[in-house]
């Protein structure tokens, strides 16, 4: 068997030595990079040759990459690099590195061309001035074959060790066993669904219920996939830290149950720098921080302690690296990034593959990696891309950065200040919305993110947050500029200042304003993501309707589609719509009185623990405060905003087996979905709330976008209702968590009536009619034809 490995991997693989040497220098952007490569062929003769590839073989290797331009009459091989700053800064290690990379293709080049010497050169291109800087010495062929060899011979144990590895891999998965004694109802259905979708590369959307085993269930098909579509890597995005979790624990028993033959899957869990970081006051260079002095001359012990601990069965978890690396004296953030090449199953966030700069979606198309992606939670992307996509330019921010800013750097900021107000006088509400973006203020801000690029090159060790954080926004916010479009909004949003808050001289005379790209359709930036990989499947127990996500997340036309059945039987759980007291925004202070007389009631009838959703913290407050004068005997707690993890584990920890009383949270907030409190835990939950976001300008423009893009008619449903709907089918899926699970879901308001509403519950339920200020009435299923227009569901 023959390992294939880019001249790039293989360099990198034996030729860094030294410090991990990330000081601040803004590299050239891929744009940038792209143009300097076609300026300097430019400047070369007729006869000069670009993207020449090359390949060659040496025992089990197969090298093969692309040289960046020949010059056939001066028999010159060059390699291109951009640059930004002062080039006598670049760290030596990675001047060999360039060196070993242009040596590697003038050894290729001379085999293919049968040379006998050639000419290598690095050509350095400042991307501020447009000058080269030209490294050139004369090579003999067999002085390249000889280090061409050498760099193989180096790098050959850990190919076939690699080699025996996949083989090994691909043995053991294809003997893979389910782990339990047989799937959940519901589970061999979506396992199903995903090898087959696996095997004809397709992406599939699969809502399945909570409760059928949906992580172990949609893993184990993916690998029994893998040896037949020869996937070289799973990833499984998760929205939140429990999902990752989950994933880990799900391989981990998979692995232990591997009867057949051993495991050796290498899972790798990639957690955010800030959270992987030992040195968070330090830089990430060998003078600075210890673990990445040296990193390069450590890390192949690390790297290789790494895949034994895997192969002995042993996770690559945030835990496990983190003593690994402190072991070997490396960063553990930095040595995960490595380990990346080498792994087979990666567990991390959504932003790894789906953002605009991702790690993983990047190395996937620079290495051809051939991946299989699941998402978890999938209701969730929707939100989580639009933040990706969207980006922000606060006065209030550059006035901050202005104030601790370097001189070499204020006038820019000015600059950029003037075209703010400028903007801002010309607008007479406090928000609006343009079709176009503002030419003058745009043209400040490139000029703005020269100057501070400018400033960073040339003072690399220096350390300052806010004017970097300003400068990562900026360029966000540049890029989010370039691709502006249908699926996006731009809005400017006027804060006036208080009287009497003295302004600073020459600082504007007008009031802070924040200019935002709003993304409301991310289709257009997803779908090259998911067009990458090889299959991906989407799931969560929430992907109704089908066209909305399909839509929103562009899924291409051909994606599959399964709806799970549910393993929980309608006896499970009583569904009461409460149809005698509206929650709307006028109705709120008359709703108390029946919302808290029904809760007591309910609870008076079936003391146990109950979770109350609200669709904001005023109406919780008001509520609470109410339930509390007139039922003080009934044991109750309240999520209250910005909790930190302590607060949200002890506002969980009061749903105990035998506990009682009631939990009062907000719908879309932390305790709305993503937990589990089965059994006794939670036996009830009284949802007052369709969970249509707020009625205001800027979900006004979404509709108006969605509307724009989707035809007039579903406007209103995608920014509105369907995202208001997914939120409280999340949450009433906390009451049943297994099949023997039973308990009780109020829907309070008198829209959950309307047929149009109702479609959009799970097919499980069967829902009951209730007056919270009567008797209890039966009710069929669904109640017949809306009383209301879409029109009244607008109202606060
Ligand atoms: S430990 Fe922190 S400061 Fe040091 S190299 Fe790693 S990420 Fe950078």
């Amino acid at each position: 068997m023959q390992y294939l490995v880019a001249v790039r991997a293989l360099c990198a693989f034996t030729a860094k030595h030294g410090d991990l040497d990330l000081r601040f220098t803004p590299a050239p952007s891929a744009q940038e990079g792209i143009a300097g490569h076609v300026l300097v062929a430019s400047r070369r003769g007729g006869d000069y040759q670009t993207e020449v590839s090359l390949q060659g073989d040496y025992k089990e290797l197969c090298v093969r990459g692309r040289a960046d331009g020949y010059d056939p009459v001066q028999n010159q091989l060059e390699e291109v690099k951009t640059f930004r700053g002062d080039l006598h800064r670049m760290a030596d290690n990675r001047r060999a590195l360039h060196w070993a990379q242009v040596k590697i293709y003038g050894w290729l080049l001379c085999r293919e061309k049968n040379l006998d010497d050639i000419n290598l050169a690095l050509v350095y291109l400042d991307i501020a001035s447009l000058q080269e800087t030209t490294l050139a010495e004369h090579f003999t062929a067999s002085s390249l074959q000889a280090y061409f060899e050498a760099q193989c011979e180096r790098f050959l144990a850990w190919a076939r060790q690699e080699l025996l590895h996949r083989e090994t891999r691909d043995a053991s998965l294809t003997a893979l066993q389910f782990p339990h004694a047989g799937f959940r109802a519901g589970q061999h259905d979506l396992a199903s669904a995903i090898y087959k979708a696996s095997l004809a590369g397709q992406c599939l959307m699969a809502q399945a219920p909570t409760g059928i085993g949906k992580t172990i269930g949609t893993i184990f098909p993916l690998l029994k996939a893998t040896p037949g579509r020869q996937l070289d890597k799973l990833f499984f995005l998760a929205a939140k830290t429990p999902g990752r979790a989950l994933a880990l624990d799900a391989l981990a028993r998979l692995r232990q149950g591997a009867t057949a033959l051993p495991l050796p899957l290498r899972v790798l869990e990639l957690v955010a720098k800030t959270k992987a970081c030992e040195h968070p006051d330090k830089a990430c260079h060998g003078d600075a921080c210890p673990l990445a002095k040296g990193f390069y001359d450590r890390l192949p012990q690390a790297r290789s302690q790494a895949v034994s601990h895997a192969a002995a069965g042993g996770l690559l978890d945030k835990a496990a690296l983190r003593a690994l690396a402190l072991s070997h004296k490396v960063c553990p953030y930095y040595l995960s990034q490595d380990l990346l090449n080498w792994s087979d199953v990666v567990v991390c966030d959504y932003n790894y593959y789906f953002d605009s700069s991702a790690l993983l979606h990047g190395q996937t198309v620079a290495n051809a990696w051939r991946v299989s992606v699941l998402v978890d939670e999938a209701h969730n992307l929707l939100e989580r891309a639009r933040k990706m996509y969207s980006a922000t330019l606060s006065q209030a921010q550059l006035q901050d950065v202005h104030d601790t800013a370097p001189a070499a750097v204020r006038r820019a900021l000015e600059r950029l200040n003037l075209s703010f107000d400028s903007l801002q006088r010309q607008q007479t509400q406090a928000y609006q919305v343009y079709d176009e973006l503002p030419a003058p203020l745009l043209k400040a801000l490139q000029q703005t993110i020269t100057t501070i690029t400018d400033f960073l090159a040339a003072n690399p060790t220096r350390m300052d947050a806010a004017l970097q954080d300003f400068y990562f926004e900026a360029l966000h916010f540049s890029r989010m500029a370039d691709s502006f479009g249908e699926h996006s909004m731009l809005d400017l949003t006027l804060q006036h200042e208080p009287a009497g808050d003295a302004r600073r001289d020459g600082w504007g005379d007008a009031g802070g304003a924040t200019l935002c790209i709003r993304n409301v359709v991310p289709a257009p930036f997803l779908s090259p993501r998911l067009a990458a990989a090889q299959s991906v499947a989407l799931f969560s127990a929430t992907l109704s309707p089908r066209k909305f996500y399909t839509d929103t997340l562009g899924l291409p036309a051909s994606a599959g589609w399964i709806d799970v059945q549910s393993p929980f039987m309608a006896r499970q759980l009583r569904v009461e719509v409460v149809s005698d007291v509206s929650t709307r925004w006028q109705h709120r202070d008359d709703s108390l009185e029946p919302i808290a007389a029904l809760m007591a009631r309910q609870y008076a009838q079936a003391p146990g623990n109950y979770l109350t959703f609200l669709s904001s913290y005023d109406y919780l407050q008001k509520l609470a405060a109410f339930f509390r004068a007139h039922h003080p005997h009934i044991p109750m707690w309240e999520q209250t905003p910005r909790m930190d993890e302590a607060a949200r584990d002890d506002f969980l920890a009061r749903f105990t087996a035998d506990g009682q009383g009631i939990g009062f949270a907000v719908l879309g907030g932390s305790f709305a979905e993503g937990i589990d409190l089965p059994g006794k835990r939670l036996i009830g939950a009284f949802i007052a709330t369709l969970g249509l976001p707020q009625v205001n300008p800027v979900n006004e423009q979404i509709k108006a976008r969605m509307a724009a893009n989707f035809g007039g008619s579903r406007g209103y449903d995608y920014a509105y209702l369907y995202p208001g709907l997914q939120k409280v089918v999340q949450a009433a899926g906390r009451v049943i968590r297994t099949t023997s699970d039973e308990g009780v879901i109020y829907l309070i308001d008198d829209r959950f009536m309307r047929a149009d509403i109702q479609a959009l519950f799970p097919a499980w339920w069967q829902v009951r009619h209730h007056k919270a200020r009567g008797t209890p009435q039966r009710r069929a299923a669904h109640p017949g034809p809306a009383q209301e227009t879409f029109k009244s569901l607008d109202a606060p």
